[in-house]
C-alpha cells in the first residue's frame, strides 16, 4: 500500500528528504505522496521513513491503493531500474 499524508501536516520538511523514492513532494498547501513512487519503503527500509520522523503522526496508509509486499517490491526494483536509467550517461 501507498500512504499518504492527511491535513494534520504541518509542513516541517523533514518527511521529503528521507524518503528513498523521491515520492514526497510539497503540494498545493501540504506535502503529499505520488502513489506512484511510495513502496512503504519496502525495498530500502524495514520500516516507512516518513512515518519514522513524521512529528505529528499524519501518515497512514492510503486506503485507495491497497497492494501486496510483492507489488511494492516490483515497484521498488521499477523505480531502481528507472533510476538507473536516468543517470546513465547519453550516448556520444
Ligand atoms: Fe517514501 Fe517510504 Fe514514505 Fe513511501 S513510506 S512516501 S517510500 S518514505
Ligand atoms: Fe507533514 Fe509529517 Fe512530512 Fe512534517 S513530516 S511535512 S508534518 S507529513
Amino acid at each position: 500500500m501507498a500512504l499518504m499524508i492527511t491535513d494534520a501536516c504541518i509542513n516541517c520538511d523533514v518527511c521529503e528528504p528521507e524518503c528513498p523514492n523521491q515520492a514526497i513532494s510539497m503540494g498545493p498547501e501540504i506535502y503529499v505522496i505520488d502513489p506512484r513512487r511510495c513502496t512503504e519503503c519496502v525495498g530500502h527500509f524495514d520500516e516507512p521513513q516518513c512515518v519514522q520522523v513524521c512529528p505529528v503522526s499524519c501518515i497512514p496508509v492510503n486506503p485507495e491503493y491497497v497492494e501486496s509486499r510483492d507489488q511494492l517490491q516490483a515497484r521498488y526494483v521499477q523505480l531502481q531500474m528507472e533510476q538507473r536509467q536516468q543517470k546513465k550517461p547519453a550516448a556520444a
